[in-house]
């Protein structure tokens, strides 16, 4: 046996990225991370404190449910959650509204739920157990909530994988890390380079080339990194960018059956918080609800940051993919006027700050998060067999019931080391 250590290259420095490393390299592993933007976290992107006043979150920002994995590395890193608080309100065009958050149906799609055996897309189990008109706000409301909230299209999506989401539990506790998702990233890059593993940026990967007994990563930057074994964590639609050795691209190929979805998100620090001076019922706002452009609205409640998040997800978010960052801020700010029934001057006269991500412009995520079709279970196996030098992993990989979530992409991260590890 060669006293040389067995050398890994991960690419992407996202969660997935950085916690495989972290495992890899303190169990005495060579660890090499390619990643191609200048810093770590990927689709995990901080904004700076100075801009909104508190560490703001341009990507992930709530940790879903119990979220093991997340859990306990920030307990390593000393770092606490907050729960949300407060209350969902909606618009309705005309008023506001105390969600019940209660269909009168909810009990009898429950009960429908729970009998179902096999899959189908949640468009098809609407039409098939809900078509009738007393079912309208069902079928609306969770079009809505797989559209928006999954960032699916609920023509592909399964209803299994929302039933395991939805039931159970699931989802139902929802917190913030205090410091951001950015402060976890920081403890995880400082524990990879504190085990010797190495941080590489602005390497844009694009070949990876089995040959024999090693495997050559290559750069878009033209540097190669000879190594033993290959992770892989890019977002599902960077992997066609990748030029992989034929028994990788078949199983890659497999990627096709997991739906990836994209996400509008819009950051507005204001200098006062008017909507609570305008609507003084709306003090303990969490989420606001509504049929605008940007749909979806949250406070940063219990805290009282004049900041409001706007939120966009699905396939309809193809309809705005014409505008600019300041585009997408002019559409919050029209939203926004035409929920409080404001002239659009009027809020934006009080906009300190603004941020907003298509995230389907990015050119290393090229959406948000992945979702679950009637086959991905089948393509998750695919991907994550261990027949070669090239693994895959990341939060498209994860087959617990908080797909898409950071929680999946850790969970990925440490499966994937374990799996080196063991053999
Ligand atoms: C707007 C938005 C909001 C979200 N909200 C939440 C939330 O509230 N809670 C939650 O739990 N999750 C949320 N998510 C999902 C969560 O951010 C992701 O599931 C998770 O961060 C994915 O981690 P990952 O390591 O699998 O992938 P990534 O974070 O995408 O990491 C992959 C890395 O690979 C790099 N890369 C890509 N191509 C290449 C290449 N060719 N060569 C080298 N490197 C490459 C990328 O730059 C990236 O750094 C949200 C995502 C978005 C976009």
């Amino acid at each position: 046996m060669s006293d040389t250590p067995e050398h890994i290259v991960v690419v992407g420095a996202g969660a997935a990225g950085l916690m495989a490393a972290r495992e890899l390299a303190r169990a005495g592993r060579r660890v090499t991370i390619l990643e191609a933007r200048a810093r770590c976290g990927g689709r995990i992107l901080p904004l700076p404190a100075s801009q909104f006043g508190y560490p703001a979150d341009g990507g992930a920002e709530f940790v879903h449910g119990e979220a093991p994995v997340t859990r306990a590395l920030l307990r390593e890193a000393g770092l606490s959650l907050l729960e949300i608080e407060g209350a969902q309100w909606s618009f309705d065009g005309a008023s506001f509204s105390r969600e019940s958050r209660h269909d009168p149906h909810e009990a009898e799609l429950h009960a429908v739920l729970a009998e179902l055996k096999d899959d189908l897309t949640v468009a098809d189990f609407l039409r098939r157990h809900f078509a009738g008109p007393e079912y309208d706000r069902l079928r609306y409301s969770t079009t809505r909530m797989v559209e928006g909230y999954d960032a699916a299209d609920p023509a592909r999506a399964s209803i299994l994988a929302l039933r395991e989401e939805w039931m159970d539990g699931g989802h139902h506790i929802q917190a913030r890390i205090v410091g951001g998702y950015g402060a976890l990233i920081d403890f995880l890059a400082a524990e990879c380079r504190g085990h010797g593993a190495a941080i590489h940026f602005g390497c844009v990967v694009s070949a990876i080339e089995d040959e024999g007994n090693a495997v050559v990563v290559r750069c878009a930057n033209g540097d190669a990194h000879g190594c033993d074994r290959v992770i892989v964590t890019v977002p599902l639609p960077l992997l066609r960018g990748i030029a992989l050795p034929a028994a990788a691209r078949a199983k890659a190929a497999a990627a096709d059956d997991i739906g990836f979805g994209s996400v509008i998100k819009i950051l507005l620090r204001f200098a006062r918080p008017w909507w609570r001076e305008r609507k003084p019922d709306l003090a303990d706002m969490t989420f606001l609800l509504s049929q605008q452009t940007i749909p979806v609205w949250w406070t940063r409640y219990p805290d009282q940051q004049p900041v409001l998040t706007g939120w966009f997800g699905g396939p309809r978010t193809a309809q705005l993919e014409g505008l600019d960052p300041q585009g997408l801020v002019d559409a919050g700010l029209s939203s926004l006027a035409g929920i409080f029934a404001l002239p659009r001057e009027d809020v934006a006269r009080d906009l300190v700050a603004a941020e907003a991500v298509n995230w389907a412009h990015d050119p290393f995520a090229r959406g948000a998060y992945s979702w679950a079709t009637p086959r991905t279970r089948d393509a998750q196996t695919i991907l994550a067999r261990v027949d070669g030098s090239v693994l895959f992993s990341g939060e498209a990989l994860y087959r617990g019931r908080d797909m898409g979530t950071v929680e999946a992409a850790l969970a990925s991260g440490l499966a994937t080391a374990g799996t080196i590890l063991r053999r």
